[in-house]
C-alpha cells in the first residue's frame, strides 16, 4: 500500500460525521448539512436540521413521522443506483430495521460500504441483510465482544410467552421494555405464532406499529393502552424502557417487568437496572455474525466504528486482517 498517496480517502471522519468530500454528502450526520444521507431512521442515525435528505423507500414514512413532513426527501429503492458528484451510491438491505440500509459508494473504481446498523438474523418485518462486496468496509460494533451471542428469535420469544403466562395465572400484568421502533414489531411479529391474545402498545409504540401495517407487515393483534380498564389482569403491555418506571405505568397495579435488549445477555444488567425478566433480542449483528460479515463483503481494510471499536478491530487484526477503529462521535445506541 502506498502510504504517500496524496489520493484521499472517499469517506472521511469530520465533527459533522462520515464526509464524502467528491459527492460533498455527509452519511448519518450530527449535525444539520445540506446533503444527508441516512442510513435508518432510529434517532442516532437520522437527525434533524439538513437540507436534503436522500433515504430509502421503506423509510420515508417513519423518517417524516420523527423528523417533520417539511423536509426535502429523496426516497429510494434498495439497489436503484444514483450519482452524487463523481459517486455512485446505492442502498442496500441492512437487515436491522424497516427501511434501514447499507450504503454503498463507488468512485474511481473502489467500492466502499457503510453498514449503518445491521444484523444477520431472521426478521421478517424488514428485508434481510445483503452481502455487499467490497474493498473499504465501515462496520458498526454495537455488541463487538465474543461474548454477545444471540438465540433465535423464535426461542426468546416463547420466554417472553411464557412469562407473560405465568404472570396470566397468577392474576399480575407484564410490561415489557422495547423500543418503539424496530424491537417491538419484531416482537410482535414474533409473538402471534404462540397466541391470538391481543398485547396493549404504549402510545409511543403505537404510532411506529401503525407505520408498519401499512407497509404491509403482519403482526399480532394490539390494542392501545389507554383501553386498558383498571383492575384487569394478566396483560402484556409493550412501552419503551423509559416508561416502565414513570407514573404512566401505575394504573397498570402490581406488574412484572422485563427488558428485551442485547445488553440483557449480560445478567448485571438486568440486576442494575431492577428487571423482573431479562429477554436477550438485539436487532444488532452478535459476535459471530460481525465476523462472518467482515470475511464475507472481502474488504481488503475494515474500519469499526459505533461500539466497541478497539476491541472488535484488534481481534479481527490478530485474524489478519487490516482493520482499525474509526473515531467518529458516539452516542447510545437507541435500540440496542
Ligand atoms: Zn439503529
Ligand atoms: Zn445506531
Amino acid at each position: 500500500m502506498n502510504v504517500i498517496s496524496p489520493r484521499q480517502p472517499l469517506v472521511q471522519v469530520t465533527p459533522r460525521g462520515l464526509y464524502c468530500p467528491r459527492g460533498d454528502f455527509y452519511i448519518d450526520p450530527w449535525e444539520g448539512v445540506d446533503v444527508a444521507l441516512i442510513t435508518h431512521a432510529h434517532s442516532d442515525h437520522a437527525r434533524e436540521g439538513s437540507k436534503l435528505y436522500h433515504i430509502t423507500e421503506q423509510s420515508l414514512g417513519i423518517i417524516q413521522r420523527r423528523l417533520g413532513p417539511d423536509g426535502v426527501y429523496h426516497p429510494h429503492a434498495y439497489r436503484q443506483e444514483f450519482f452524487l458528484g463523481d459517486v455512485k451510491i446505492s442502498f442496500h438491505p441492512a437487515g436491522h430495521i424497516l427501511g434501514s440500509a447499507q450504503i454503498r459508494l463507488e468512485c474511481d473504481g473502489e467500492v466502499w460500504v457503510v453498514s449503518g446498523d445491521y444484523k444477520r438474523d431472521y426478521d421478517p418485518t424488514c428485508e434481510a441483510f445483503e452481502v455487499v462486496p467490497c474493498d473499504y468496509f465501515i462496520t458498526e460494533s454495537t455488541f463487538g465482544l465474543p461474548v454477545f451471542v444471540w438465540k433465535s428469535i423464535e426461542e426468546e420469544t416463547e420466554a417472553v410467552y411464557k412469562w407473560w403466562m405465568k404472570n396470566q395465572e397468577v392474576g399480575k400484568n407484564c410490561i415489557l421494555g422495547c423500543y418503539s421502533l424496530g424491537k417491538s414489531q419484531r416482537v410482535l411479529h414474533a409473538l402471534a405464532a404462540f397466541t391470538d391474545q391481543p398485547v396493549l402498545l404504549h402510545g409511543a409504540t403505537q404510532a411506529l406499529v401503525d407505520l408498519y401495517r401499512e407497509q404491509g407487515v403482519p403482526l399480532i393483534a394490539t390494542l392501545p393502552a389507554t383501553d386498558f380498564e383498571k383492575g384487569t389482569k394478566g396483560q402484556l403491555i409493550l412501552a419503551p424502557p423509559a416508561a416502565i418506571s414513570s407514573t404512566w405505568a401505575r394504573k397498570f397495579g402490581t406488574f412484572e417487568s422485563g427488558f428485551a435488549s442485547g445488553w440483557m445477555r449480560i445478567r448485571g444488567n438486568r440486576r442494575r437496572k431492577a428487571y423482573d425478566q431479562g429477554f436477550v433480542i438485539s436487532d444488532h449483528a452478535d459476535w459471530p455474525a460481525l465476523l462472518q460479515t467482515v470475511k464475507e463483503c472481502g474488504a481488503k481494510k475494515i474500519y469499526v466504528t459505533h461500539g466497541y471499536t478497539d476491541e472488535l478491530s484488534r481481534f479481527l487484526v490478530e485474524q489478519g486482517h487490516d482493520a482499525e477503529p474509526l473515531e467518529t462521535l458516539f452516542a447510545r445506541e437507541e435500540d440496542a
